[in-house]
């Protein structure tokens, strides 16, 4: 049976459902089950959505959380008066669940990338609980599908399907349990906290993200509706709403310095929105690295936050990726976006689609009036050029017919590496027998071609100073090859 059953009611704030089913796990290494699943019926996902059964494909209770709670929120606020205290503790705790998230169930949990001892766990635990994004364990569970399937099917918020999809239509539309990518989480399964809390999910929901907030207003200073109001419901729709940017806009904002093959991307707006989780680009290639920003003056709280619970002996066993590994991604990403430049770029008719000529052929050409020029074995034609040359007419006029090798190369006057490029966009031929050209044909035959730098397309890289033209110590100019 696949372990991923059951994601359609898993949905991220479904705590009613998570706390029907205690007894329906199959073994401590299997997430527990829907008893409605039937796998033999088709699911809902799988029939085209219509005017007459949209409703069906909606995930109500999802709706209710995510969007029906914060607009009565809004309501309620109208009529309730903000008081500074609780406007103070609603951003203060608007931090600490957000951080029980991002450092908890996120760092933490879905990529191991640090050990917490048991208080700590306790602490994120229920401060991520009060930000009503699910279990730990539904939770990490699908962040590590969407980590391992990033961007494909089985993502369960694939920033493919768009923005909106990734951000908020991913819990609002119901998922067919079938498409989510398997992931491991008998880590998990063995946390005695995680396990806990999924158990009593509803308890600690209810709890932490109004019970919790109400109590501390109420009882501190007497405002009980405005603790609920503000530091529970408008909160919780404040830090669902940060933290679902991390799946939406993290794909969707910034660069991506270290691989633009899939959609994470840097951007300091999101970390400055999602508590650091923006430097999206780097955490994808190094998810188990308990940074996601590695400059100091980069915004990743959650960082901050695990080294100075490092400080206090709560927080252990960081890990790190070593900063070659980093450099290393980073040079091959800008290798490519190199690679990307030089190809656009006019490097002259690569040498093995040149037509071979033979030398008298090339001489009769020079003598009729095509200003052809041979410099190492490679005609040009310059007769557009002659007029431009700035060493002037009559200089290149001496070259035309001949081979210009070393004329060109020092023995009139040694040209500049501009010059070579310059000169590779006017050919027109090789030589048959020519010098340079000889040697890369006979490297080319005898498949060594990798004597030659290639970019990541197989195009050859000319290197300044490596064009096929500059020949150091050349023979002195002669009439014929
Ligand atoms: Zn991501
Ligand atoms: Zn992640």
């Amino acid at each position: 049976m696949p372990s991923h059953q059951n994601v359609e009611t898993f949905a991220a704030v479904d705590p009613a459902y998570l706390s029907s089913q205690k007894s329906a796990a199959a073994s401590t290494s299997e997430p527990n089950r829907n008893h409605k699943y039937d796998p033999k019926k088709p699911h809902i996902t799988e029939t085209p959505l219509t005017r007459r059964n949209w409703y069906k494909h909606v995930n109500w209770l999802n709706v209710v959380f995510i969007i029906g709670i914060p607009i009565t929120g809004l309501i309620a606020a109208i009529y309730t008066p903000l008081r500074l205290p609780t406007a103070i503790f609603a951003v203060l705790y608007y931090f600490a669940t957000g951080l029980g998230i991002t450092a908890g169930y996120h760092r933490l949990w879905a990529h191991t990338s640090y050990s917490a001892s048991v208080p700590l766990k306790i602490f994120l635990a229920a401060v991520g609980g009060g930000a009503v994004e699910g279990s730990v364990r539904w939770w990490a569970r699908d962040h590590r599908a969407h980590h391992r399937y990033t961007d494909t099917d089985k993502d369960p918020y694939s920033v493919r399907k768009g923005l909106l999809y990734s951000h908020l239509g991913w819990m609002v539309m119901k998922q067919n349990p079938k498409r989510i990518g398997r992931t491991d989480i008998s880590d998990l399964n063995d946390d005695k906290v995680v396990q806990w809390q999924h158990k009593n999910y509803i308890k600690v929901v209810v709890f932490m993200g109004l019970i919790f907030p109400m109590l501390v207003a109420g009882l501190l200073w007497g405002d009980w509706v405005g603790g609920i109001v503000y530091a529970g419901i408008l909160r919780i729709f404040f830090v669902q709403q940060a933290t679902f940017c991390v799946n939406s806009l993290a794909h969707w904002l910034g660069d991506q310095p270290f691989d633009d093959r899939n959609s994470p991307r840097d951007h300091v707006i999101t970390a400055l929105v999602t508590l650091g989780e923006g430097y999206h680009n780097f955490h994808h290639e190094f998810p188990s690295d308990y940074r996601n920003a590695i400059e100091w003056h980069q915004y990743d709280p959650t960082k901050w936050s695990i080294w100075v619970w490092k400080q206090m002996g709560l927080a252990y066993d960081l890990k790190q990726f070593r900063s070659n590994e980093i450099e290393k991604g980073r040079v091959q990403q800008q290798q490519k976006k190199l690679d990307q430049k030089r190809a656009k770029l006019d490097w002259g008719v690569p040498l093995d689609s040149l037509p071979v000529m033979e030398w008298d052929d090339y001489v009769d050409q020079a003598k009729n009036g095509r200003g052809l020029v041979a410099v190492a074995g490679v005609v040009h034609d310059v007769t557009d050029f002659i007029a431009d040359h700035p060493g002037g007419k009559a200089m290149i006029k001496s070259g035309l017919g001949k081979d210009a090798t070393a004329m060109f190369n020092g023995g009139v006057y040694n040209h500049s590496n501009a010059a070579h490029n310059l000169l590779s966009t006017m050919r027109v031929g090789v030589i048959r027998g020519g010098m340079e050209v000889e040697i890369w044909k006979r490297a080319r035959d005898e498949g060594k071609d990798a004597v030659y730098v290639k970019d990541g397309n197989g195009t050859r890289v000319v290197r300044a100073g490596d064009q096929v033209t500059k020949v150091h110590d050349p023979p002195a100019s002669a009439g014929a090859a």
